[in-house]
């Protein structure tokens, strides 16, 4: 056989298998490359297809995935556009990545939007011209082009290769396993890396993908309680909201059902404990748009060990701690080549011996497991102690008097830095009683020396507290 395009290759050898299933349409992998090579057909007749990049602005949506699969199979790079952004934000990350058009679902087109969009529907209009699917998708050819999330700052386009994400797909199915039957629920966005790898991991497992919508705790409940869902892809939201109809009656999941892949940003001990007592099975993990998603896991036989802890690197990826400040660094076939029009900003990140700076600080323990301390952008020192916002904030954030809470480091004459909190609440702030409370669970130099109220804290559109913004208030 001389194809290696996944989705002619899971077409040949599984076309019986079932590939993907909204809830509502199931296609099995022949029916996935059919269904493609028309949409591509009328992609091509739409002259979607003219230059080397299409932009994607959809949900998790069966036509979103069909065209996804469409562009890639045509031989095309997927620029992700996430529909939560403002116009200036699309704006900004079309003229960044400049692709030929830009395929939105017919529920998310804004009357903003110019002759550069194009609905679904207008494509699913088109009647087809012939075309052949690329033979082969190259290891060194870029196939998603992914901004981050703008955490820490302005989004950088991550290029991610074919060679990352066979990479990505291959580490961590010698850490799960992979047995046929299995089906990934998919409800995290397919336009971030936590819902594209999902899709790859399908194509190249020749395993089924369960699209979601969106995150609907209930309906999730009960679809893992009815279908046969091996694994879901959660992020610690999505998981303390399923916790919720987990324990409101005690259905247990469909037997089939194998974990919860954890991961994203931090989660709290007491989640953790709880989800042992449920007997949820999670697996943690660590990764980045960067990195293809997951590049550190614990498995499961660990979990209830090491509580707290990412786990250990995947199969070929490599990991270290910056002797300097403890900064997580790897190695990993899975990682980006580059930003795209921010070669510098990438080579920044890289070390004169290789190793990538992922700008998290984490500690081993003695048995050499990962944990994640925080972000080194976020990190305060004072009078040469680090503080972690997140160590802070987990102490206050179950007070009835905090809403929500974030920790910053404010410039001090004295101490270089200290910690100052902002707050969200409806309750009347006590200073006082708030440093005495901090100071009993707390180192004191951690303790925040001011308590400052503020009507919402400033998130990016994945929810993450972009701290940065705070530190320009005070
Ligand atoms: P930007 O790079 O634009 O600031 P971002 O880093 O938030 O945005 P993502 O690539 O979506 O964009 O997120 C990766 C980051 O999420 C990691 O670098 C890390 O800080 C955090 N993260 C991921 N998994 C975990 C985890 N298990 N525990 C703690 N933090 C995590
Ligand atoms: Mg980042």
């Amino acid at each position: 056989m001389k194809v290696d395009n996944w989705i002619l290759k899971q077409a040949e050898t599984a076309p019986g298998r079932l590939a993907v299933d909204d809830g509502n349409t199931q296609l099995t992998f022949l029916e996935l490359k059919q269904q493609v090579s028309q949409l591509a057909g009328q992609l091509k007749a739409a002259s979607v297809l003219d230059g080397d990049r299409v932009g994607i602005m959809t949900k998790n949506s069966l036509l979103g995935y069909l065209m996804a699969m469409a562009v890639l199979g045509s031989g095309k790079t997927i620029v992700w556009i996430n529909w939560r952004l403002s116009d200036d934000e699309i704006h900004r990350q079309l003229s960044d990545s400049e692709p030929a058009a830009c395929l939105v679902a017919d529920d998310l087109f804004r009357e903003s939007f110019d002759q550069r969009f194009i609905t679904f529907s207008t494509i699913t209009d088109q009647a087809a011209v012939q075309i052949t699917l690329v033979p082969e998708f190259r290891s060194q050819e870029v196939a998603s082009i992914m901004y981050t999330s703008g955490t820490t700052g302005r989004p950088k386009g991550v290029m991610q290769t074919f060679g990352n994400h066979l990479a990505s797909a291959t580490a961590s199915a010698f850490n799960l396993g992979v047995m046929p039957g299995d089906e990934w629920l998919c409800s995290v966005p397919i336009f971030h890396i936590s819902g594209f790898s999902i899709m790859m991991r399908g194509l190249i497992y020749g395993m089924a993908v369960r699209l979601v919508g969106h995150f609907n705790a209930e309906l999730i409940d009960y679809v893992l309680k009815h279908e046969p869902i091996s694994t879901i892809s959660v992020v610690p939201y999505m998981l303390k909201q399923l916790l919720k109809y987990r324990t409101a009656d005690n259905t247990p999941y469909q037997a089939n059902f194998q974990r919860m892949l954890l991961g994203g940003g931090p989660i709290d001990r007491q989640t953790l404990q709880q989800c042992r007592q449920l007997q949820v099975p999670v697996v943690q993990s660590y990764g980045m748009t960067e990195t293809c998603s997951q590049i550190i896991a614990l498995n499961s036989a660990d979990a209830d060990k090491r509580i707290g802890s990412v786990g250990k690197p995947l199969f070929l990826t490599q990991l270290t701690l910056s002797q300097v400040n403890q900064e997580v660094l790897i190695k990993t076939p899975a990682l980006t080549p580059g930003y795209l029009n921010r070669q510098a900003a990438f080579q920044d990140k890289l070390n004169d011996t290789g190793w990538y700076r992922t700008g998290d600080v984490g500690h081993f323990d003695d048995d050499g497991f990962l944990y994640i301390d925080g972000r080194l952008d976020d990190m305060i020192i004072s009078g040469g102690e680090n503080i972690f916002p997140d160590e802070v904030e987990a102490v206050y954030v179950n007070r009835s008097d905090i809403g929500e809470i974030a920790v910053v480091g404010q410039d001090d004459a004295k101490w270089g830095q200290v910690p100052v909190a902002f707050v969200v609440s409806d309750a009347p702030l006590d200073q006082v009683d708030l440093i005495t409370y901090g100071r009993q669970k707390l180192a004191h130099y951690k303790v925040p020396t001011r308590f400052i109220r503020i009507d919402k804290l400033p998130t990016n559109v994945s929810g993450k507290v972009q701290r940065f913004k705070l530190k320009q208030l005070l």
